[in-house]
């Protein structure tokens, strides 16, 4: 029997055990597979950096800030102080670096584990099933937390929410590529297309970049993700960065994500709690979830600490996981965020474009626009940043 089982060691599964070893309790970690390389642009904001001081020892890439294009290729480029520990990691290393942390601090490892369904003893989910390639497996648990992404079958098995609808989510495709390129390294590269979505170009070292393209809402119907690919390699925008005609693509890999932000009446019931892209953390937009998938970890880690000591595991008390202010504040935000996509995308990106030029011009005008799309504080945009961007030629 073990005091919670988590299903998923991704980093919200991940920094979750950790902070549940950390304090003493048996905590099952059970994994589908450490070799799978999820597919990410991996970018990590600087207080993912502040979370895993032990990053630091890695020589990973400093990103020093982020150069944004609109669809008709109006730029801004950005450099702070504020930036100075973002980074770009291959997610393959980072997510089993965080693992061992977990495991370090005693999390039990359950590798090559698929969890498909809840064990039910007196209408209560009392643990998990596994099925590895010889068995299936069963995990008790007082707590189960899920954290095994987007497509969790026991989010789905939980009754917690439904299967997701195309126009809730992103699809998007990236790879690792090899040759000479003309990024300068201390910068993400971002291009916003005529579609919901964008492409990225982010370095990882001198010959290496992620690169990748994403597509949401219902452009997942209107545009084919590998053509949206193909077609922004070739850009000649992007061209300008990727000279050369034959990069070595080293890994390749598509995968989707939520967009519609925190899934706020899907993320806790008796003995449960969801996490992570499991319920719903990631910044519509953006696309960045990393961040948040380890902040809700956390907390949804110091929930069932709490639960634990009063041995009150009821949705009642799990209600704290949803209400805690850090949570509060990731749902508002993304829901600001979803608020703004309409507005920016309307007319094939036209808003964005404008938004873009007048960074250009309106020095006092760009920081607004740094502030909302890439500072670490949260920049609510008064009316009259909406009325500049419409109003401009
Ligand atoms: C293409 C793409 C690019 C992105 N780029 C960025 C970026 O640059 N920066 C950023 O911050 N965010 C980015 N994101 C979002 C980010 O990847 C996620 O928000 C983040 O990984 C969520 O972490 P998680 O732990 O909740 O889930 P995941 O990272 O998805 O981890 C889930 C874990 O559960 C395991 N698992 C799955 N099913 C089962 C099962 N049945 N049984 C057991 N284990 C299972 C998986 O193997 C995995 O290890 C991107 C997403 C995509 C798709």
């Amino acid at each position: 029997m073990h005091d919670v089982i988590i299903s998923g060691a991704g980093p919200s599964g991940s920094q979750c055990a950790q902070v549940l070893a950390e304090a003493g309790y048996k905590v099952a970690l059970i994994e589908k597979d450490t070799n799978w390389r999820k597919p990410c642009g991996g970018a990590l904001n600087p207080s993912v950096i502040e979370h895993y001081p032990q990053l630091k020892k890695l020589s990973l890439p400093k990103l020093k800030g982020v150069v944004m294009h609109s669809a008709d290729y109006h730029s801004l480029k950005y450099q702070s102080g504020e930036m100075d520990n973002g980074t770009i990691v291959d997610r393959l290393k980072f997510d089993n670096f965080i693992r061992e942390i977990a495991i370090d601090k005693g999390a039990e490892l359950f590798d090559k584990n698929i969890s498909f369904d809840f064990i039910i003893k007196n209408n209560r989910k009392v643990g998990i099933k596994t099925k590895s390639a010889s068995k299936t497996k069963e995990f008790f648990g007082r707590i189960i937390i899920i954290a095994d992404g987007m497509s969790s079958k026991l989010a789905l098995k939980s009754g917690l929410r439904s299967k997701w609808k195309i126009n809730e989510i992103a699809l998007a495709k990236c790879s690792i590529m090899e040759g000479k390129h003309q990024l300068d390294e201390e910068h993400a590269y971002v291009f916003f297309r005529p579609y919901k979505g964008y492409g990225w170009i982010f370095p990882l070292d001198k010959r290496r970049f992620n690169i990748g393209v994403y597509t949401f809402a219902e452009d997942n119907l209107n545009y084919n993700l590998h053509k949206a690919f193909n077609r922004f390699l070739n850009d000649v925008h992007v061209k300008k960065y990727i000279p050369t005609s034959n990069y070595k693509t080293i890994w390749t890999g598509a995968y989707p994500f939520p967009t519609e932000g925190v899934l706020q009446k899907s993320l806790y019931d008796d003995n449960l709690m969801l996490i992570g892209d499991a319920g719903g953390f990631v910044s519509p937009i953006s696309g960045e979830g990393i961040d948040a998938a380890i902040k809700s970890g956390k907390i949804a880690a110091e929930t069932a600490i709490m639960a634990l000591e009063k041995q009150d595991y009821s949705k009642n008390f799990l209600r704290n996981y949803k209400n805690h202010p850090e949570i509060k504040a990731i749902s508002r935000n993304y829901k600001l965020k979803y608020s703004m996509i309409d507005f920016f995308y309307k007319n094939n990106g036209e808003n964005l474009n404008r938004m873009l030029a007048l960074t250009e011009k309106d020095p006092e005008f760009k920081s607004q626009v740094v502030d909302m799309f890439i500072s670490k504080s949260i920049a609510i945009p008064d009316k009259d940043f909406f009325s500049k961007i419409e109003n401009a030629l």
